[in-house]
């Protein structure tokens, strides 16, 4: 199995192309944060006691999503799955570290870094402004892509939800800790020549058709 890692800020886009990297690679997507909420809809304790943190916007133990990593990976490779897509995760330096050891012992390679770079302002509208359906699952956003009838899914009708951290003041103290936690993983990368930058503003098929050859070569060189 191989993996590869979508970096970026909080509302860079990255859950949008790690849907169509799974379309066309038949890759999984890994995402800490879907994870975290799933073991919290299903009143897993660990993640209960995580809770506080996720709403306030900051990170969550170190241990609790390595182990939620080690774990979902290592059903995915049961399950044969050719490749995965790391998104949340590694989010500060010492994850940088616990990855590097989860990959090793698994053999798992690591194709490439894919960071995609948004301005605070751009990133705190798509935030704010999200919303999704939970009979469906569409997502919406308010200032971009708004329902026709106000809150309400033009699919099904059903009320429309926000997350519980897509507020304003947690999405700003979410930037702060992406700044001051995560950016710093993008460095480690770089200076391993296994990160690549691109511009994450536009819409999701303009950003698509910036990623789209990079991860075509990633899988021709190394895959
Ligand atoms: P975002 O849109 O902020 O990137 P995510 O859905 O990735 O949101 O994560 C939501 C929350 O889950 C984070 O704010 C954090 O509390 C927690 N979380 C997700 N991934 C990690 C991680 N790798 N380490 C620590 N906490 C995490």
């Amino acid at each position: 199995m191989k993996a590869m890692i979508l970096f970026g800020p909080p509302g860079s886009g990255k859950g949008t192309q790690a849907a169509r990297l799974v379309e066309r690679y038949g890759w999984c997507h890994l995402a800490t944060g879907d994870l975290l909420r799933e073991a919290l809809a299903g009143r897993d304790p660990p993640a209960l006691e995580a809770q506080d943190l996720m709403k306030a916007g900051r990170l969550v133990a170190d241990e609790l999503v390595g182990q939620m990593v080690r774990k979902k990976l290592d059903q995915l490779r049961s399950e044969g799955r050719g490749g995965v897509i790391l998104d949340g995760y590694p989010r500060n330096e010492a994850q940088v570290g616990h990855l590097d050891t989860i990959l090793n012992e698994r053999s798992i390679g690591l194709l490439g870094v894919l960071a995609l770079e948004v301005e605070d302002e751009l990133l705190v509208k798509r935030l704010a402004g999200r919303r999704s359906c939970p009979t469906c699952g569409r997502g919406y956003n308010l200032y971009f892509d708004p329902p026709r009838t106000s809150g309400r899914c033009d699919h099904d009708g059903a009320d429309l939800i926000c997350r519980p951290d897509d507020n304003e003041q947690t999405i700003r103290e979410r930037l702060r800790v992406y700044r001051e936690q995560t950016r710093p993983v993008m460095e480690v990368y770089a200076r391993r020549s296994q990160l690549t930058t691109v511009a994450g503003g536009g819409s999701p098929k303009e950003v698509w058709r910036r990623i789209v050859g990079i991860v075509d070569q990633w899988t021709d060189q190394r895959g």
